[in-house]
């Protein structure tokens, strides 16, 4: 367990670090928020980076949401799906979360509006693209991206806020920020084309740990950070991004 002291001292850097990319990138820093990824991380953590003054968190899994919030119901801190969503479990999720960030089928789209029609509400949600082409990580193309827009306009219950996608891990920048580029560039295409306007479809959800810089560079809105914050996971990453991995 990281103590009070250690997680404020890394919340301190992290956000350190967004302000000097914002201002190298003549961004505002308010333009930019600051999701904490909080997957394997403990309730009492949580609530100390709450306390901290973290207003956003992210999660992957619906079952930790589900035994987490519970007992954290008392913080006022937004909530965000970041993982892989199945339409068996949207009923769930829905009670957890303001947003989700992770909608790339009409399957899921479809269960969605169904319960929602239901609950007589509507949900903001990010179509999650797959900017670097790797099988394992779950996302539309960046070209089928348009298309895929075009179609939510029948489902009535889904604002679409942004588009969000994990960017590919790799040391080297130039590999990195042509991902961000393809998030960014397929944002203002929807836009070029009418299908949705700026003011409401807005966020661009991109940037970990390792890459905030280049993800603010090239817009991002919400970066997603987990381990320079809580420290390393127990599982590896792929076990949260691809359900065909066997669990630890
Ligand atoms: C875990 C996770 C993050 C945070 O990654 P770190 O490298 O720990 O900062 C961001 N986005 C998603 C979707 C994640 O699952």
């Amino acid at each position: 367990m990281l103590r009070e002291t250690e997680i404020e001292k890394r919340l301190q850097s992290i956000h350190g670090r967004m302000n000097a990319a914002c201002l190298a990138a003549g961004r505002l820093t308010s333009d930019v928020r600051l999701l904490l990824a909080t997957k394997t991380v403990l309730p009492e953590q949580i609530a100390i980076a709450a306390q901290l003054g973290e207003a956003l968190i992210g999660e992957n899994k619906v079952q930790e949401l589900k035994s987490k919030w519970d007992a954290l119901q008392h913080l006022s801190i937004e909530r965000h799906f970041i993982g892989h969503l199945q339409s068996n479990k949207v009923k769930e999720v829905l009670k957890y979360v303001s947003c989700i960030q992770t909608v790339d089928s009409l399957n899921i789209a479809d269960a969605l509006q169904k319960r929602l029609e239901y609950e007589d509400r509507c949900i903001d949600m990010m179509v999650q693209l797959n900017t670097s082409s790797e099988e394992s990580k779950f996302g539309l193309q960046p070209s089928e991206a348009l298309k895929f827009v075009e179609q939510l306009s029948k489902y009535p219950r889904l604002n679409i806020v942004g588009l969000m996608t994990i960017g590919l891990f790799d040391a080297d920048p130039d590999k990195v920020r042509p991902c961000f580029e393809r998030l960014r560039k397929a944002k203002e295409e929807i836009i070029k084309y009418g299908l949705l306007n700026a003011a409401t479809f807005r966020h661009l959800s991109m940037g970990m740990s390792n890459d905030l810089e280049i993800a603010i560079e090239e817009g991002a809105t919400i970066i997603r950070v987990g381990t320079a914050i809580f420290g390393q996971r127990q599982y590896p990453d792929s076990y949260y991004w691809n359900e065909n991995t066997p669990t630890a």
